[in-house]
């Protein structure tokens, strides 16, 4: 019936923007057409995918629905536009080359774990890759990490150098083929390879043999040691300078990490899925690890192989677990090349295992737990970094450049919210590099260039005096905690206003005061403050925030009263150390007031004889929660005074607390109660709140919300008082999550 399918023939064009490109849309895109017996091209530009089809109508309409309802497993279609064409009688399909369009952007895939595929190649003794460590497919392999420029080919990433070998160009070329345009293809005749003679068996035997190994990665090297040799630990953790805080464990397989650690489902789909984080889990009891691996802490951070040369260190290994931590120093940006590495880590590994495929972009390894069967992001790199967020509108170009410690930056480009790696702590020279880095590069591969500046208010922020010396930009002010707020409100596509709870350990405050225990009615154009933690005295700067009986020292102050002073936590303090900061407070030198909710479990962690002196950001607050009880229902008295801001007065609880302490009480009950009181604490100034606006929207962010048991209790006792609870998931509640809010309050102000 030629008259019939010549008045039924019509061609589209679809334009999809998302994460369209390096996840095998168009091969995708070209067997449906051949399946559908269309005739067309599709192409990537660096616009996102276009595709002409013609053929049968209703082909045609079911070619449309497929490439939006059922793109390929990695792929997001966020946008789809689709118009009307002339038929031109076009009976074949074709892949055309790549097109770059002026100030047009495409988004970009993050890097994806080995794929099962790719796995069982790896392991096949009569595969062409049998062993090979850089084996990968359009489902799986590096991207964000090795890609210079869009639109994303071969010629723009860190294997441009590599020319395929004929069996790798022919997979490349063949529609059918899972390694269809897929870029970093490579096998190895032709792909980059190990530099060290007998690589994989030599790396198995030296770490079975105790010692510490420097292996080139995705995006970094880590550093590496057999997890269960107590010696290397050890070691490892001297030679790294690095404090106590916890280092991450690859395990061979899930059986390895349901050994040591309580594993949910949701646990198991966030180890197995595409980004391969780090995820924390509950330690079991009797777990054989050394304490070395995570001093005081009862949960371990723990994820699988996602590489092909990860999988090959496990293969036929003595060895289930390997500790695997960012290779640098102390708090430096991870090492990726291989000269930075042999000059920074020489002093750290007994031996190297780097390869020559070059890594451009640097990423560490992300961390996330689970809650309520969700994952919660806690440091956003790789795997997540650089998928975007929507802003729901389209918004002016801009960059807000975070906060100080675990510094991320966003961009935003149309509706597209663009969040940066975690950049880490921006204290040192290195950090700020890396900053910068990162910044040149998501400005090119983005095509943005800012119109404004959002940054923090406090000014001693690298972040802020970076953003402060752009010239010729307007510049936007963010208060910290009404950058959180902003930062969970965006993320959850929430508008108007809510009511705000941002807990963490210091942020700049409107007044001046280092803030930390607020509660804020907060919308994008603005916030205001309703009730934060009453002021105490901290003396001593920056060293405060390292010796939490500092903390005690204030609270007690403030509680006045001799007998408070009797306490055990001050105690274990020299006496004379403490008549000197004792009399700093009582006549304000190098002392700050401060509401800070993380000061306030330093203070708890101190009087109960926890800890007086912490490594890490966090850390007293860390031991507490580990310490505490479960099953305790006794909560302390605390106030709620004033007439606006309300002040939180937690003096009648400190007060309860010292004596149940010199009584004897457990650390582990007094925490249980402790934990209680906040809980309450919040639930009784969100009513109150409410009962003054009508609003029952809670956020609650800021970096104290990563304590479990706190989050875990708070969240069903504010629903059951009524409150819709809104959490993070895609971003962290730390401050690696503030530059969102900044970009979000930012668009809104300058609309
Ligand atoms: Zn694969
Ligand atoms: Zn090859
Ligand atoms: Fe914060």
């Amino acid at each position: 019936m030629p008259l019939r399918s010549t008045v039924l023939r019509r061609r589209v064009r679809i334009r999809l923007r998302g994460i369209v490109q390096g996840v095998g849309f168009r091969p995708f895109v070209h067997n449906l057409a051949k399946e559908l017996k269309l005739g067309g091209y599709v192409l990537n530009s660096s616009a996102g995918l276009v595709a002409e089809v013609e053929g049968d109508t209703d082909a045609v309409e079911r070619f449309i629905r497929a490439v939006t309802e059922q793109p390929p497993p990695l792929a997001w279609v966020q946008e789809s536009e689709c118009s009307e064409m002339d038929v031109l009688g076009e009976e074949s399909f074709a892949i055309h080359p790549s097109e770059a369009v002026t100030g047009e952007f495409a988004l970009i895939s993050p890097d994806i774990a080995t794929c099962a595929d790719c796995r069982s190649d790896v392991a096949d003794p009569s595969n062409r890759r049998f062993g090979y460590p850089f084996t990968n497919c359009t489902n799986c392999g590096p991207r964000y990490t090795i890609i210079l420029d869009i639109p994303y080919d071969r010629p723009k990433t860190t294997m441009a150098g590599f020319t395929m070998c004929a069996a790798c160009r022919a997979e490349y070329q063949d529609p059918r083929n899972r390694r269809f345009h897929a870029q970093p293809n490579a096998c190895p005749q032709c792909g980059p390879s190990l530099l060290a003679s007998d690589p994989l068996p030599q790396a198995r035997r030296r770490l079975a043999a105790g010692e510490i190994l420097a292996i080139k990665g995705l995006g970094g090297f880590h550093l590496a040691c057999d997890a269960r040799n107590r010696d290397a630990v050890g070691r490892l953790r001297e030679r790294k300078r690095r404090s106590d805080k916890p280092f991450a464990l690859m395990a061979r397989d899930l059986a390895a990490i349901e050994e040591v650690c309580e594993v949910s489902d949701a646990d198991r789909a966030a180890l197995a899925g595409p980004s391969s984080p780090i995820v924390i889990l509950p330690r079991k009891a009797g777990a054989a690890l050394p304490e070395a691996i995570a001093p005081g802490n009862r949960t371990i951070g723990i994820m699988l192989p996602y590489t092909p040369l990860h999988h090959l260190l496990f293969a036929g290994a003595p060895y289930a677990l390997l500790v695997m931590t960012s290779g640098n120093l102390s708090e430096e940006p991870i090492v990726v090349s291989n000269r930075e590495a042999q000059q920074r880590l020489a002093g750290v590994a007994d031996w190297f295992l780097p390869h020559n495929r070059d890594i451009f972009m640097r990423v560490d390894d992300s961390v996330v737990r689970t809650f309520e069967g969700t994952e919660r992001v806690m440091r956003r790199s790789r795997g997540y970094a650089p998928l975007t967020m929507d802003l729901g509108r389209a918004v002016p170009e801009l960059l807000a450049c975070g906060g100080e410690l675990k510094n991320a930056f966003c961009l935003t480009k149309g509706r597209h919210a663009i969040l940066s790696q975690h950049i880490g702590d921006l204290e040192n020279y290195e950090t700020l590099v890396f900053f910068e880095e990162t910044l040149a590069n998501l400005k090119k591969l983005f095509r943005v260039e800012p119109r404004a500046v959002a940054y923090d208010l406090h000014p001693l922020y690298l972040s802020s005096k970076y953003a402060l010396e752009i010239p010729s930009l307007p510049k936007v002010g963010v208060q910290h905690h009404h950058a959180h707020i902003a930062s969970c409100m965006a993320e959850n596509g929430l508008n108007g206003q809510a009511i705000g709870v941002a807990f963490d350990g210091s942020g700049y405050g409107s007044d001046g005061a280092v803030w930390g225990g607020e509660f804020l009615v907060a919308g994008y154009a603005g916030f205001e403050r309703r009730a934060h933690f009453r002021y105490v005295p901290l003396a001593g700067g920056d060293t405060a925030v390292r010796e939490p009986w500092r903390s005690a020292l204030g609270y007690l102050v403030d509680l006045g009263g001799a007998g408070a002073f009797a306490c055990q936590a001050l105690a274990n303090v020299p006496e004379e150390r403490v008549r000197v900061v004792r009399r700093m407070i009582e006549k304000g030198v190098n002392t700050v007031r401060t509401s800070s909710c993380g000061r306030l479990f330093d203070a708890v962690a101190s009087i109960v004889g926890l800890r007086q002196a912490v490594t890490f950001e966090g850390q007293a607050a860390i031991e507490l929660e580990m310490a505490a009880q479960d099953g305790v229902a006794e909560r302390y008295p605390f106030g709620i005074d004033g007439d606006g801001p309300w002040e939180l007065d937690f003096r009648p609880m400190m007060e309860r607390l010292v004596s149940d302490t010199a009584g004897g009480v457990t650390a582990g009950a007094v925490s249980a109660r402790f934990h209680n009181t906040l809980v309450e604490a919040i639930a009784e100034t969100c009513r109150r709140i409410r009962g003054e606006t009508g609003l029952d929207r809670v956020c609650l962010s800021g970096g104290t919300f990563q304590n479990m048991r706190l989050l875990s209790t708070v969240t069903p006792a504010l629903r059951t008082a009524g409150f819709e609870v809104v959490l993070h998931a895609k971003v962290p509640p730390n401050d690696g999550g503030i530059a969102l809010g900044q970009a979000a309050i930012a668009a809104e102000l300058l609309k």
